[in-house]
């Protein structure tokens, strides 16, 4: 189990600097850049890093956001919550305490992502990240400045960073590809079903945050990758049965 942080096109290289630190804070050392800002040595964001300046912030790695969607179980940060069970781009959402308590105990690569100063993470973006989070904050000002965002969630998921032996039976959450793969069995299945387009990006939501809350094994995404294929086979050629019936 491991757990990344990464941050998406962040315009102050203090803000990274206060990341970076906040990190070897709290345990974490795996820091990955999303269209950073220039980091320069001499700069913000290594005079805010601290003691990360001599490790996590000169090993951050620059990354694209498919790359993060594609190799890990993906945790979007939003002070944004406004929304309601008709739509799922962010909710339903987790505070980092209770995110601390699903992720124990879970064997997977998980990456907490944190948006841009200023708009945070875009709807496309989140759309394609598996579980939303959020701080608990005022009604009348949630939003926090990223460094201290980033500085909160990552104190409350520290109990993580402890040797994961201590941690009983992990579920082995399946590799990130076959989920997205399930993911896109889904969207073939719904084609199908010729679900009504204009719910289809809803229908599709919700079922990523329902897998991002599930952590499905190997085996559950391939009987559910099965059961998908088979339905959307049935749909567009008929039932195995009565396939041979007509014959
Ligand atoms: N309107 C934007 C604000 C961006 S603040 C939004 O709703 O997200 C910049 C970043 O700080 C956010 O992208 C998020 O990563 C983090 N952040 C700020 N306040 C937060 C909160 N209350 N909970 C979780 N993350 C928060």
């Amino acid at each position: 189990m491991s757990i990344s942080v990464a941050v998406v096109d962040a315009e102050t290289p203090g803000n990274v600097g206060t990341i970076a630190r906040a990190m070897k804070n709290f345990g974490f050392e795996d820091l990955l850049l999303v269209d950073p800002p220039e980091l320069d040595p001499d700069g913000e964001a290594y005079g805010f890093a601290g003691h990360a300046r001599e490790d996590v912030l000169p090993n951050a790695r620059k990354v694209s956001f498919d790359y993060l969607v594609e190799h890990y179980h993906t945790v979007g940060t939003t002070a944004t919550t406004n929304e309601d069970h008709r739509r799922h781009i962010r909710y339903p959402f987790t505070t980092p305490a209770d995110l601390a308590q699903s992720l124990r105990g879970v064997e997977t690569d998980t990456c907490l992502v944190f948006g841009r100063e200023r708009v945070g993470l875009h709807n496309e973006e989140l759309e394609r990240i598996d579980e939303v989070c959020a701080i608990p904050a005022s009604a009348e000002y949630p939003v926090l400045n990223l460094g201290q965002a980033a500085t909160v969630v990552l104190y409350e998921l520290r109990e993580l960073t402890v040797e994961e032996t201590q941690l009983p039976d992990a579920i082995e959450r399946a590799p990130e590809g076959d989920i997205e793969g399930l993911h896109d069995q889904f969207a073939s299945f719904l084609d199908a079903l010729r679900h009504e387009d204009s719910r289809r990006p809803k229908t599709e939501r919700l079922f990523r945050r329902l897998l991002g809350r599930a952590h499905p094994t190997t085996r559950e995404v391939s009987t559910l990758r099965g059961v998908f294929r088979k339905a959307e086979d049935g749909l567009r050629y008929g039932l195995p049965g009565d396939r041979e019936e007509g014959e």
